[in-house]
């Protein structure tokens, strides 16, 4: 049965195909499919006014499944509004943007709403947990829009909040947690909803370098596992984790630069025994 975000009198018709397919191994394994993102020729200008501000400049990018892509470039380069095109939270003022291969231009908002749902993980800087709620109710509160029931609601958050090595502050409200724990759940909510990609926004911006360690490790995990990553930074230690870094300045691609194959192990995870070390396998 399909579930409905809004409760029962927004129930949407049963969709006869998913509209963006989930990332398992066998999909994986399988056959040509689209690249996770592809943006062509996109333009973002704010302001329709006297004063404009072109954010983004003919933006021409692909990025494959599986990737772990650094955005990088100084402050008002527009990584933020590349985070937020790429996570359909905002829309190009020009251009095409295709997510596995669907054309945004041909979804309406409750397409959009449920593609954001279903596929993307958002973390930002600044944590952006529930005050005074539980690390748990936290992470659940993804599945309670996804009108997923109590129990496998509260299942689902406690494996994720395992997963970012968090099961012993489970009952911990946000003010009772360091900055890297924060943010630790913050990425249990992002993969709760088990999205094919993370997308974040300086998410190391408030740590220390050993949180930042550890929250990096954790998206590499999670891209091992599969899943696409895109983290924004303007930190060069932090973009030299990732397999790619495509560098912004005044809203247009300065620099693409790979260092790691797609299908490669992430550089932070080359440095340890095992990927499992901090992070205890799947959170599926
Ligand atoms: P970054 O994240 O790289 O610091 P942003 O994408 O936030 O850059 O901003 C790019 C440019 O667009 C900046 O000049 C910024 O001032 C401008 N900008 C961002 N958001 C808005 C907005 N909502 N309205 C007007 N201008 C904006
Ligand atoms: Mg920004």
């Amino acid at each position: 049965m399909p579930l409905s975000r809004r409760g029962p009198a927004r129930r949407r018709p049963v969709r006869e195909r998913p509209l963006v397919e989930r990332g398992t191994a066998a999909h994986r394994k399988g056959g040509r499919r689209p690249p996770a993102i592809i943006l062509r020729d996109v333009s973002k200008t704010y302001g329709l006014g006297e004063i404009q501000v072109r954010a983004l400049r003919h933006v021409t990018v692909q990025i494959a499944r599986g990737d772990f892509v650094a955005i990088m470039g100084s402050s008002g380069s527009g990584k933020s509004t590349l985070m937020n095109i790429l996570g359909c939270l905002d829309l190009p003022t020009d251009g095409r943007y295709l997510i596995d291969g669907v054309d945004i231009r041909d979804l309406d908002e409750d397409d959009l709403a449920d593609l954001r749902n279903r596929k993307i993980g958002f973390v930002f800087q600044s944590f952006n947990l529930v005050a005074r709620t539980t690390a748990l109710a936290n992470v659940e509160l993804p599945l309670a829009y996804a009108g997923v029931d109590r129990h496998t609601r509260r299942e689902r958050a406690r494996r994720a909040l395992a997963a970012v090595g968090m099961v012993r502050r489970l009952h911990h409200q946000p003010s009772e947690l360091s900055g890297g724990q924060q943010q630790r759940v913050a990425v249990a909510r992002a993969l709760v909803t088990n999205p094919t990609m993370i997308l974040a926004d300086e998410p190391t911006g408030n740590l220390d370098s050993r949180s930042t360690e550890e929250v990096l490790r954790i998206f590499a995990s999670l891209n091992e596992e599969g899943r696409t990553v895109v983290l924004i930074t303007h930190e060069p230690d932090v973009a030299a984790q990732a397999k790619r870094v495509i560098t912004l300045g005044d809203g247009r691609v300065i620099e693409d630069r790979r260092t790691t194959g797609v299908h490669d192990r992430p550089p932070v995870l080359l440095r340890q025994k095992s990927a499992h070390d901090l992070y205890g396998g799947s959170p599926r």
